[in-house]
């Protein structure tokens, strides 16, 4: 199986990769529902959009190459997001990566 390095060199298979950014993404949550007693969009404020996903900036696939798989579950990295912006954010990701 393929692993992919953070950027001490530690290598992580992707099944590890995805466990420590679910378990990221439930505490980013559980922070925020602690902080104001609802979920939200970090994008639109709204609590409407939904389903409510956890999206990264610097995305798998970029972390991947570049060797440093641990900004996957880190929180600056991470921003909660509707579904609706979350589609918007990877539709202008995907129009970035093609100039
Ligand atoms: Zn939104």
């Amino acid at each position: 199986m393929n692993t992919y390095s953070d950027s001490k060199g530690k290598r992580y298979t992707t099944p590890q990769i995805e466990q420590r950014i679910k378990k990221a993404a439930l505490e980013l949550l559980e922070m925020q529902f602690v902080e104001h007693g609802y979920n939200f969009c970090q994008c639109c404020l709204r609590n409407d959009d939904k389903p409510i996903d956890v999206s990264h900036t610097i995305s798998r696939k970029k972390a991947k190459e570049d060797g440093c798989v641990e900004v996957l579950w880190d929180y600056d990295n991470l921003e909660i997001l509707g579904r609706r912006c979350h589609v918007k954010k990877d539709a202008l990701g995907l129009n970035f990566n093609k100039k």
